[in-house]
């Protein structure tokens, strides 16, 4: 049984010294001569294209950009990008995260193991992104920003084409998302599938630990047998079974979040009421 492991990009994989940031800064100053104010939280996690409706909507007082202003941005977007990404490799800004090459490695040499990534970058600039880490070539899938609005749409999207090229049937039990910000987190869980998350990225720690992964890892250094054991790669030292344990917070967490197979429809109806709750930045 093949299983599909998908990887955000940015901070999950390589810190790009901010040449996401710059040049998203530059597309809107060289295309509408303003540069937009905004904390870098707001766009960590989210997808290119809900980036650009964002920040459009931060410098035309609340606006939405047509279809074609997308395609603008995009387009102006991946046209300074490459610059940029240079810029942080000369400054020695663009880093791998700390143990990836070996996990990904170790991964890529179980047959059933289908590495993919699923980024909220479009698929240029990812592979702009990740050229000069040279992970590139672990990656035979993916799913990207311009797959859609949501983490949901682009996470989706990477499973349908690995199901595709590798004609097989990929249950959401044996997809498992790697990211780093509270926002993968809650896409993964909103699409069923098996989520991780690595806190020397670029999340809130307290988003984070309310969206409550079942797995959560500083990077893929001493953590890696945990994340063989999410895996199913190994079984539980000690002897913990699947489905019990996580770190919850609190015990109703634990009840609710940790647990499957128990009144699903209630349990939905809390993530969604609690999700909400992350995205203003209210914490209960
Ligand atoms: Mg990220």
């Amino acid at each position: 049984m093949k299983k599909l492991v998908l990887f955000d990009l940015d901070g999950t994989l390589v810190d790009g010294g901010g040449c996401g940031r710059r040049a998203l800064e530059k597309t809107m100053q060289e295309l509408y001569g303003i540069t937009p104010k905004f904390e870098f939280v707001l766009t960590s996690g989210r997808t290119d294209l809900d980036i650009f409706s964002l920040l459009y909507g931060l410098i035309k007082k609340g606006k939405k950009p047509t279809a074609a202003e997308l395609k603008k941005m995009q387009k102006k977007y991946l046209e300074i990008l490459p610059r940029e990404v240079q810029m942080s490799v000369r400054n020695k800004k663009y880093h791998l995260v700390n143990g990836v090459k070996k996990f990904l490695s170790l991964l890529a040499k179980d047959k059933d193991i289908i590495l993919g990534l699923g980024t909220g970058n479009l698929e240029e600039g990812a592979r702009l992104k990740l050229t000069p880490s040279g992970l590139e070539s672990f990656f035979t899938v993916g799913g990207f920003g311009g797959d859609g609005h949501t983490r949901e749409d682009m996470l989706r999207a990477a499973v349908k084409r690995a199901e595709k090229k590798y004609k097989t049937k990929l249950d959401p039990d044996n997809v498992f998302v790697i990211g780093d910000t509270h926002r993968d987190i809650v896409a993964a869980k909103n699409c069923g599938f098996h989520n991780a998350v690595l806190t020397t990225g670029f999340g809130e720690p307290q988003k984070i630990q309310r969206a409550a992964a079942e797995l959560q890892a500083r990077d893929y250094t001493k953590d890696l047998s945990l994340f063989c054991v999410w895996l199913r790669l190994k079984t539980d030292p000690k002897g913990v079974k699947r489905g019990r344990y996580i770190m919850p917070a609190t015990a109703i967490e634990h009840v609710f979040f940790s647990r499957t197979g128990i009144d699903e429809d209630r349990l939905k109806m809390l993530r969604i009421k609690k999700y909400e709750d992350l995205e203003s930045g209210t914490i209960m």
